[in-house]
C-alpha cells in the first residue's frame, strides 16, 4: 500500500508536523482504518501543550475517530472491511486489574489511550484494537459524528454521575456541553449554561440548543441547581458551581486537566454537597450513548479543517474561537 500521512507531535509545546509514514499493518486483534474525520478535543490540546505528561513521542494525537475498516488483523471478528467504525480515547485495558474486574475499566491500572499512549487519528490512516472500537452504521455525516467519540461519551458519563436532578448546570459551553445540552433537554432536564463573562455568542448558542438559561460563570442561576458539570479547565469554577448547587448537590469535573482549585470555606461543601471527577469512559458508556444519540436527534455543530491545518484547529480551540467542535478531514 501507499504511505500514510499524519500530523505528528515530536515534542510538547511545538507545532505538529506533517509526516509521511509507511502504511501500518494491523496486528492480531487490530483493525487498519482509513480515517474519514477526527475531532479535536481539549485533551489533545493538553497533550500538545505539555499539560499531560509522558505522551508517547513522536505521537499522532486524536481520539474522536470516524473511519472505515480497510483491513482486519488476525482474530478480529464482528467488523467487516468497509464498515464505518468509531475509535474513542479508551484504546485498550488490561482486563485483569481490580478496576477492570469490577466494571470500572475507565480506571484500569494499565490502560492504553488513543492519541496519547498510542497513535491516534490526526492522520489518513490509523490502527486500533478492534475490541475498543464501535460500529457507527451509515447514517449521519462523518464529521458531525466524530465529536460523539469523546465529547459525547465523556459528557454522557459526566451526566450520569451528576444524578437524576432536573436542574443541571453546565460550566463551559464547548463541544461536550453542546452535545450534552441536547441530550439533557430531551430527557426533561432544565439546562443552565455558564460561559465566560461577555461571551454572548456562546450563551445564545446554548439557548438555541435548549438551555433554559445562559449567563456568565460568576452569575447565580435563576434557581438553585441539583447538580453541575464543569467542562472548562478552570479550577475556580468548582467554587462557583458549589455556590450554585443546592443541598446534596453534586459538582462533576469532566475534564482531564484543570487549573488549581482555590481554597474555599467548608460552608460551600457542607450539607452533603459533593465534588467529584470523571475519568475516561467504559465501553458500556459508549454503547449506551451511541444507542441514544441518534434517537435523541443529537447534532453537532462542527468547523472542518483539512488535516494539514491541525495546528490552526488547535489554536482556535485554545483561544476559544470555536462554536461547537473542530474536526479534521484527511
Ligand atoms: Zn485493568
Ligand atoms: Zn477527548
Amino acid at each position: 500500500m501507499a504511505n500514510m500521512r499524519a500530523m505528528v507531535l515530536e515534542r510538547p509545546r511545538t507545532p505538529l508536523v506533517m509526516r509521511e509514514r509507511p502504511m501500518p499493518e494491523p496486528g492480531p486483534g487490530e483493525v487498519l482504518i482509513s480515517v474519514q474525520a477526527c475531532g479535536v478535543c481539549r485533551t489533545d490540546l493538553h497533550v500538545v501543550d505539555g499539560e499531560l505528561e509522558h505522551p508517547r513521542l513522536p505521537l499522532v494525537p486524536g481520539h474522536e475517530i470516524v473511519g472505515r475498516v480497510l483491513r482486519l488483523g488476525a482474530g478480529v471478528s464482528g467488523f467487516a472491511v468497509g464498515e464505518r467504525i468509531g475509535v474513542p480515547w479508551l484504546g485498550a485495558t488490561c482486563g485483569k486489574c481490580p478496576y477492570c474486574r469490577s466494571g470500572r475499566e475507565n480506571l484500569c491500572d494499565a490502560p492504553v489511550f488513543t492519541g496519547y499512549t498510542r497513535d491516534g487519528g490526526f492522520a489518513t490512516h490509523t490502527v486500533a484494537n478492534a475490541r475498543y472500537c464501535f460500529p457507527l452504521g451509515d447514517a449521519g455525516d462523518d464529521a458531525e459524528i466524530a465529536p460523539w467519540l469523546c465529547a459525547g461519551l465523556i459528557g454522557w458519563r459526566s451526566y450520569r454521575m451528576a444524578g437524576e436532578g432536573k436542574a443541571l448546570g453546565i460550566y463551559g459551553f464547548g463541544a461536550a456541553a453542546h452535545i450534552l445540552a441536547q441530550v439533557a433537554t430531551k430527557q426533561g432536564r432544565r439546562v443552565f449554561a455558564f460561559t465566560r463573562r461577555g461571551d454572548t455568542a456562546a450563551q445564545e448558542f446554548a439557548r438555541s440548543l435548549g438551555a433554559a438559561w445562559a449567563g456568565a460563570s460568576d452569575e447565580m442561576p435563576p434557581e438553585p441547581l441539583d447538580a453541575a458539570i464543569i467542562f472548562a479547565p478552570v479550577g475556580a469554577l468548582v467554587l462557583a458551581a458549589l455556590k450554585a448547587v443546592k443541598k446534596g448537590g453534586c459538582v462533576v469535573c469532566g475534564g482531564i486537566h484543570m487549573s488549581d482549585i482555590p481554597s474555599f470555606p467548608y460552608a460551600l461543601l457542607w450539607e452533603e454537597r459533593q465534588v467529584r471527577s470523571v475519568a475516561n469512559l467504559t465501553r458500556d458508556d459508549a454503547h449506551a450513548f451511541l444507542a441514544l444519540a441518534p434517537d435523541a436527534g443529537v447534532t453537532c455543530e462542527v468547523t472542518r479543517y483539512p488535516l494539514e491545518r491541525a495546528n490552526e484547529a488547535l489554536a482556535d480551540l485554545r483561544e476559544g474561537r470555536l462554536q461547537g467542535a473542530a474536526v479534521l478531514i484527511p
